[in-house]
């Protein structure tokens, strides 16, 4: 090979962020930032306050709380196992993909060494006082068949004969103790959140929130995750801002007053195109007849329906209402609605949440087709899409779940919330034109020599203290190379320092829009940018 070869293949690998997830750079950066000192100050005047759960929590309260069948638990959520016994899974790894490939005596007697080894570690982890591989069922029993399993292969090569029934047997046995090895878990399964409703609820238990004036109003930001099929407004890592309202009964006005509060943020934004849909999927009483009902309707249309929406009529009827398939909307539209089957008392709550919206002046459409995929959802039900987001212009989700928190343990606590896809909120006002413009700095100063540069530094101190943005060059430039810069940086002056500037105690100050250039003192200088500042020039 060349050396130019070689130099080549040593060459580093250039990494990219992961598929679905994405650098946010400035200045979108600043975008991101109002929207979210926007909710921070919104959600205050609502009297909630902000909630910050941890990224990853134990798989099962995602299973538990948003349904074991849905997608994001069956199939999207990124999850691992979290232990401290590295070298006992390395073992294993060794134990479950590098059995001996050649059987003799030599290499059986290697490989039963090396699983007695492995028997040991598990056997004293389990019993370990401080920290204990956990004592499940599963890893009990399975430390009892590798007991057996190492016992038997010492018995064997106390007598052992080389013959292909043997050898067979041998083989065998390593499967079995492969798939034994493979259902050992180390320690509890965590998943990062695929979103937030569930670590707010649990976080409401844990801490006896139900012990605090009633109801508990609070809301949360940041990063989810979910392995969907990354796309335009689909992200693997997205960010949500949502909210929960927990305990203190379920009076309409609080569904209504939950769902004003997400409208008066995206006005605070300007958020072009807003519509809101609402609907009742029911409750535990009369949902499941109504559920029965679209499937044994469904069923009369089975054969209408796409692979997707038979699978739904037996898995969750009600999701095929969701279909966009084209061929099935005339079929859809003929369904029975859940409006016409609601118990009185959903229906009553439906009816006044209705007029709650109306004397709050929130406009809303009724779509008696939005159910959420979520499992845990009941009564109210809503979502709010916006301008400039193709298909996935869902902006906002949310929605009453009553029973949520005594699912997880709780007391019986009324629940309702949503949460808005920072994402999509964030495209739809850049497709909009909503975006601020680009911060440059206000002063870039351009200073040569020593002691210029003492005065500089003491300069850029004060006015940064007084709140302008200001560049600093770390080292000497021409002048017209400092003017160029700071005018590539976008500033809206350049404070000239040089020896001259020094020694008479005279700045001078250049307006780059312009071109125009002055002089004052100190303290007329920064007189002067406050005025210009409070001019908003
Ligand atoms: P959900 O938690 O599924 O009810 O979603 C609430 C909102 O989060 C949706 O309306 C979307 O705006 C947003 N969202 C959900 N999944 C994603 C994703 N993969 N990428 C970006 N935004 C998402």
């Amino acid at each position: 090979m060349s050396e130019g070869a070689a130099k080549k293949e040593e060459k580093p690998r250039k990494f990219q962020a992961i598929r679905g997830t994405r650098d946010l750079l400035p200045p979108e950066t600043a975008l991101w930032n109002r929207v979210e000192q926007t909710a921070h100050e919104v959600f205050g005047t609502f009297g909630f306050g902000e909630i910050r759960v941890p990224i990853f929590e134990p798989t099962e309260l995602f299973a538990r709380a948003v349904g074991g069948e849905t997608d994001i638990v069956s199939k999207e959520m990124y999850s691992f196992e979290d232990h401290d016994f590295s070298e006992l899974e390395k073992l294993r790894t060794v134990l479950v993909f590098r059995s001996p490939d050649v059987f003799n005596a030599h290499s059986i007697s290697l490989y039963r060494n090396q699983l007695a080894e492995f028997v040991k570690a598990l056997e004293a982890g389990l019993k370990d006082p401080e920290k204990p591989i956990p004592a499940t069922p599963d890893n009990q029993r399975a430390l009892t068949d590798l007991q057996a399993q190492t016992n038997s292969i010492e018995l064997m090569l106390q007598d052992f004969k080389n013959t292909p029934q043997v050898l067979q047997r041998f083989d065998l046995r390593v499967e079995t103790i492969r798939q034994t090895l493979r259902v050992i878990s180390f320690g509890d399964v965590l998943s990062l959140r695929p979103e937030a409703t569930a670590s707010v609820c649990r976080a409401y238990i844990e801490h006896n929130m139900q012990q605090l004036p009633q109801p508990v109003k609070l809301y949360y930001m940041g990063p989810m995750f979910r392995r969907e099929r990354p796309q335009k407004g689909r992200y693997r890592q997205f960010y949500q801002i949502g909210a929960e309202v927990l305990g203190g009964g379920d009076a309409p006005a609080i569904d209504a007053e939950v769902i004003e509060m997400v409208m008066t943020f995206f006005d605070r934004l300007d958020l072009q195109g807003v519509q809101l849909d609402i609907n009742s999927i029911g409750d535990r009483n009369c949902r499941p007849k109504y559920v029965e009902l679209l499937r044994a309707e469904l069923l009369k249309v089975k054969d209408k329906l796409g692979p997707d929406s038979q699978r739904r009529i037996e898995t969750n009827p009600l999701r095929v209402l969701d279909s966009k398939l084209e061929s099935e909307q005339g079929i859809i539209a003929k369904l029975p609605r859940i409006a016409d089957h609601l118990c009185e008392e959903c229906a009553t709550h439906y009816a006044a949440v209705k007029h709650q919206l109306e004397m709050r002046g929130v406009f809303f459409r009724e779509n008696w087709r939005l159910v959420r995929g979520l499992d845990y959802y009941m009564r109210t039900t809503f979502e709010i899409t916006a301008q400039g987001l193709g298909s996935q212009n869902a902006v906002c989700g949310g929605g009453r779940y009553d029973g949520l928190v005594e699912l997880l343990g709780g007391p019986p606590t009324k629940g309702i919330g949503f949460a808005i896809g920072e994402d999509r909120l964030i495209l739809s006002l850049q497709e909009s034109g909503k975006a601020p413009a680009q911060q440059g700095r206000d002063v870039y100063i351009a200073w040569m020599g020593e002691r210029a540069h003492a005065t500089a530094i003491r300069a850029a101190k004060d006015l940064r203290k007084a709140g302008f943005s200001v560049e600093l060059p770390p080292s000497e430039q021409k002048f017209g190379k400092a003017l160029g810069q700071a005018d590539k940086l976008g500033a809206k002056y350049a404070l000239i320092l040089g020896d001259n500037e020094v020694s008479e105690g005279l700045w001078t100050l250049k307006t780059l829009a312009d071109g125009s250039q002055a002089k004052y003192t100190e303290p007329d200088l920064l007189e002067h940018l406050r005025k210009q500042k409070a001019l908003k020039l």
